[in-house]
């Protein structure tokens, strides 16, 4: 075949839209019910914005940006996480001037050139929110608790969370001291990536799933140790809420998050037995990333997750997502005079707001086997005898039984049937 989706990318078929609809449903209404409101940005952004929010020295702007530029001469980069042009249009829009907190969820495309692995996408989809101008842990606790009942709402429900804190720009520079001092006696056995974050990016050591790296990482020092007198405020008031909302925690201090803007809390949930190498959903506060972008000091706080990654989930638990019955009538018809008055009848079904379509030129066998390939709930047949005495035959294709049935009598089945509502 001479077309093929581009590596790392997949087309979602008909069959699997009702999982998408589920997903993007669940996660607007969860989102809405905690008072987020939505927002879309565009899928690419001047390529410095993603320099200074993710940092240069990270995996994601060294080697998986799709960084291009445009025929103006601009450098732009394909959106590879959410975070970044939400904080951006918070300061164009100048949301600092709104009432604080700004709740804000995303549902969106995202671009990373990733090694091609078992559930890695270079194009995948995210459901992220963020919450800007509250520095109190209530609200990382909220952001924690969104991101929960979403999951459990889809009914992912047997997942952990995990919480770290890794403090601020007033106490972190001690703790990566600390970290380096630590790990300089080991160099010798480290794996190469390892040797060179030592140096960039040294928060990411924890992060390596390499396995020689893991007794390293075990015995490494502790971040919530080398928490300053707020810093450490902030993460025990945030187990005291997390603890009201009644989900429960573990505390991983080698959860460290890829980014580099994150501060005080960051957080991973998992499924049970995939630790670390399948995150649902992850994410953090990140007090100085406004400030970073040339915003105004803004605290903030947010999560982001992979659609396809929750659905992979939903299929993994097999749960049961079946949509409600739908009323979608096909029009199954004989002859020149019922074809026209098919595609009337059609027509004025969809007006009213129903599925409804006419069926392939073809015999009726053949009509009837498009119906039940296109699960219509109802076929309508009508033929010539049908035309002259205005009764046409109504079947219904879960029950099996027909009757008949006047023209007016359509429209009206179709406005007080009760399964004639839309699912989405
Ligand atoms: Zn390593
Ligand atoms: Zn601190």
């Amino acid at each position: 075949m001479e077309f093929q989706a581009p590596r790392g990318t997949t087309d979602v078929l008909p069959d699997d839209q009702r999982y998408w609809r589920y997903v993007e449903n669940t996660a607007s209404q969860v989102a809405e019910s905690f008072g987020y409101r939505r927002i879309d940005t565009p899928v690419f952004e001047d390529t410095n914005l993603y320099i200074r929010s993710i940092g240069d020295s990270t995996d994601i702007v060294e080697k998986e940006t799709y960084t291009f530029s445009d025929r103006g001469g601009d450098s732009l980069t394909l959106r590879p996480e959410g975070t970044a042009s939400v904080c951006r249009a918070y300061i164009q829009h100048g949301m600092h001037n709104m009432p604080q907190p700004v709740r804000l969820f995303y549902l969106c495309p995202n671009f990373r050139y990733e090694r091609p692995q078992a559930g890695r996408f270079r194009a995948f989809h995210q459901f992220g929110i963020e919450a800007f101008g509250e520095s109190d842990p209530y609200i990382d606790a909220e952001v924690i608790e969104v991101s929960w009942r979403f999951l459990t709402s889809v009914g992912i429900d047997d997942i952990s969370l995990r919480i770290n804190s890794i403090g601020d720009s007033n106490c972190r520079p001690k703790y990566v001291d600390a970290l380096q001092t630590y790990y300089q006696n080991y160099s010798q056995s480290l794996c190469p990536d390892c040797v060179r974050r030592l140096e960039t990016n040294p928060l990411r050591l924890l992060d390596c799933k390499i396995e020689s790296c893991q007794p390293v990482i075990q015995s490494a020092p502790k971040s919530t140790e080398y928490l300053c007198l707020p810093c450490n405020a902030h993460w025990v008031q945030l187990q005291e809420y997390l603890e009201t909302t009644g989900i429960g925690y573990e505390i991983d201090n080698t959860l460290v998050r890829g980014l580099d803007y994150y501060s005080r809390t960051v957080y991973e949930i998992t499924p049970p037995t995939e630790r670390r190498t399948n995150v649902i959903a992850g994410g953090g506060r990140y007090d100085g990333l406004l400030e970073q972008l040339g915003g105004p000091a803004t605290p903030g706080i947010g999560f982001g997750m992979g659609i396809e990654r929750v659905i992979e989930n939903i299929k993994r638990l097999e749960i049961d997502i079946a949509s409600n019955p739908k009323l979608s009538i096909m029009f199954a018809h004989i002859g020149e005079g019922a074809k026209k008055e098919a595609i009337s009848l059609s027509s004025q079904i969809r007006r009213l707001g129903k599925e409804s379509f006419v069926g392939p030129s073809r015999g009726l066998r053949s009509q009837m086997r498009y119906a039940s390939h296109m699960n219509s709930s109802h076929v309508i047949i009508i033929g010539d005898d049908e035309l002259s005495t205005g009764l046409y035959t109504l079947r219904d294709l879960s029950k099996g039984d027909q009757t008949e049935i006047t023209a007016d009598g359509i429209l009206n089945f179709v406005k007080t049937h009760d399964i004639g509502q839309k699912v989405d």
